[in-house]
């Protein structure tokens, strides 16, 4: 198969065309199935939005990503294979694992804005993070878990609850809109500010949790 068509004739953008690994013929680059022998194909290299047939944008809605996704899951539900040779099973298991990767990596909004700087040369997750200098965003970080563990009453706890959920949802809006003018440092702060608010809220709600336990 040394001289098998690998890729379209004309660019160099990537290959068009796939072998495909049943009937040997030509498939689209990235098809999910063959159109000719209709076999599964394996997943190819794609970031998560191509994956999905989003644009790489922060700004996803939801109802659209849920529905492009269990599109591709029926598609690739188990029965549809249950008569399958082995491999065609095989291979629609992982294309199953690499569309539910990239959904839950894109449906929570914290995990979206990681996985995009991270696309976008500024990783702020996992090893080789970027970290951030910013007194500013320390010191409130700092005041914020102070005044949490200060509150001795349920209510007190939820009003720090309330504050964090008001300012969590201000933070994502800001981030959407660093995202869409392209301000990948303000992105990065803001990433970072709502995953200590998001945070936050999760600690205020098991303290508040706590407290009224005791009473
Ligand atoms: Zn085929």
């Amino acid at each position: 198969m040394t001289n098998a068509p690998q890729t379209s004739a004309s660019t160099n953008n990537g290959p068009a065309l796939a072998v495909c690994w049943s009937c040997k013929g030509p498939v689209a680059w990235g098809a999910l199935f063959c159109d000719t022998c209709k076999a599964v194909q394996p997943p190819v290299p794609l970031d998560h939005f191509a994956r999905l047939g989003l644009k790489r944008d922060f700004d996803i809605k939801v109802p659209v990503l849920d529905q492009l996704y269990f599109g591709f899951q029926r598609q690739l539900h188990p029965d549809r294979f249950a008569a399958a040779a082995p491999k065609a099973k095989q291979i629609s298991q992982s294309q199953a694992v690499a569309f539910n990767d990239a959904y839950e990596t894109l449906k929570d909004p914290l995990t979206r804005a990681a996985y995009l700087l991270d696309l976008l040369g500024e990783k702020v997750e996992g090893e080789g993070a970027h970290t951030i200098a910013d007194e500013e965003l320390l010191m409130e970080q700092l005041e914020r878990r102070e005044a949490l563990m200060e509150a001795d009453n349920p209510a007190a706890v939820e009003a720090i609850a309330r504050h964090a959920k008001v300012d969590a949802e201000a933070a994502l809006s800001a981030l959407a809109s660093d995202f869409a003018s392209g301000d990948k440092i303000a992105a990065k702060r803001g990433y970072l500010r709502l995953k200590y608010l998001v945070k936050l809220g999760e600690e205020a709600r098991a303290r508040r949790a706590r407290l009224t336990l005791a009473r």
